[in-house]
């Protein structure tokens, strides 16, 4: 299909960090169809504990460990304790899925290392009344289907989920330019390429520098605003006007632990637990498409919140 004006926006995939072999045993998170794998494998795991006879294979198969503590597996790690604790709680006669084992690994030596150390803390000490063990200042060795290979130990688990590392989608590779480690196209202030001005680049996939010469995060403000702006550029290019340079407007971030848990770093204050959540709840139904999906959303969510999501249980795909 040929073109006048490209823009290239195709996101992002899991790195597993040159072992992509362990992708099989630990699922990332980035689509629909890989959150509905994460389901399965997570109900799965509960329903064989149930009917096993064996202890050591229950105790595995409650043990879940998330690898990567950034925003998607702390929210990962506390909507599975969540899911243990509290939704699950009367659904099985011989296992108490309370006494499910939920572990958060990372190498970095605090949680959500990107935030405010002091978020960081709060954000850790959510996670602990939920009951997560958080493991920090460990690397991951190896994962198979046994569990996962750290320096000093062997953690068995038989449901291991990856949110440790993105990689640039791989259609960014056949463009011309320089690439980062995680396969970001450099791009020029204008969002295009140095030697392609017709082709934009944007979002997840591109490298983009902002005020502090640091690489701008991989976070939806950032695609959203490249987005609208290299759209303007494009309609200056046509009518042969100079392009204008990109400035990121950070309005802050957020992430969520659980019910009435976050932490929030907006550009005039930082907090965390109930007001964070709320914020982080009105914030993502803002920004949804049409007031139909707003509504809709936000009923679903008033309804799993008092019903604590007792109709999600769907076992759905392959064996
Ligand atoms: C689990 C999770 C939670 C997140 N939470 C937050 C959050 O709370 N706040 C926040 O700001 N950000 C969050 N992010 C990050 C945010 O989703 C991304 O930064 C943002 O979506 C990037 O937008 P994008 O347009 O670059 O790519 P995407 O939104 O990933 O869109 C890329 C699109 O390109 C399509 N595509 C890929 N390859 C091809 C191809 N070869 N041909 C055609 N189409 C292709 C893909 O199917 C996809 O639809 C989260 C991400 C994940 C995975």
């Amino acid at each position: 299909m040929p073109f006048d004006y490209l823009i290239v926006a195709t996101g992002a995939r899991h790195s597993y960090f040159g072992h992509p072999e362990w992708e099989q045993f630990a699922p990332g998170l980035k689509t629909l169809e890989d959150a509905l794998d994460i389901r399965r494998r997570l109900l799965l795991a509960f329903e064989k504990a149930e009917v096993t006879s064996d202890p050591v294979e229950r105790e595995r198969l409650m043990t879940f460990v998330i690898v990567g503590a950034g925003p998607t597996g702390v929210e990962m790690a506390g909507a599975i304790a969540e899911i243990a604790r509290e939704t699950m709680l009367r659904d099985f006669r011989h296992i108490d899925p309370r006494e499910a084992r939920i572990i958060l690994l990372d190498a970095a030596d605090r949680v959500l290392p990107v935030f405010d150390v002091e978020l960081s803390r709060k954000a850790e000490e959510q996670l602990r009344h939920l009951k997560v063990t958080v493991q920090l200042g460990v690397s991951v060795q190896d994962i198979n289907a046994e569990g996962v290979r750290t320096k000093d130990s062997f953690i068995h688990a038989r449901t291991v989920i990856w949110a440790a590392g993105n990689a640039a989608s791989p259609l960014v590779k056949t463009l011309p330019g320089t690439f980062d480690r995680a396969g970001r196209i450099q791009i020029t202030e204008a969002l295009n390429l140095p030697d392609a001005p017709c082709i934009y680049v944007i979002g997840d996939t591109a490298l983009s520098l902002g005020k502090d010469n640091k690489p701008l995060p991989g976070v939806s403000p950032v695609a959203l605003q490249q987005g609208a702006h290299a759209a303007r550029n494009i309609l200056a290019q046509i009518e042969g006007k100079p392009l204008k340079p990109f400035a990121y407007w950070n309005r802050g971030s957020m992430a969520t632990i659980g019910r009435h848990r976050a932490v929030a770093d907006v550009n005039f204050a930082k907090f965390s637990g109930t007001l964070a959540w709320l914020a982080w709840v009105f914030i993502h139904l803002v920004f949804l498409m049409d007031f139909r999906n707003r509504l809709s959303v936000f009923l679903i969510w008033v309804w799993s919140y008092f019903t604590r999501d007792q109709g999600a249980r769907l076992i759905t795909g392959k064996k």
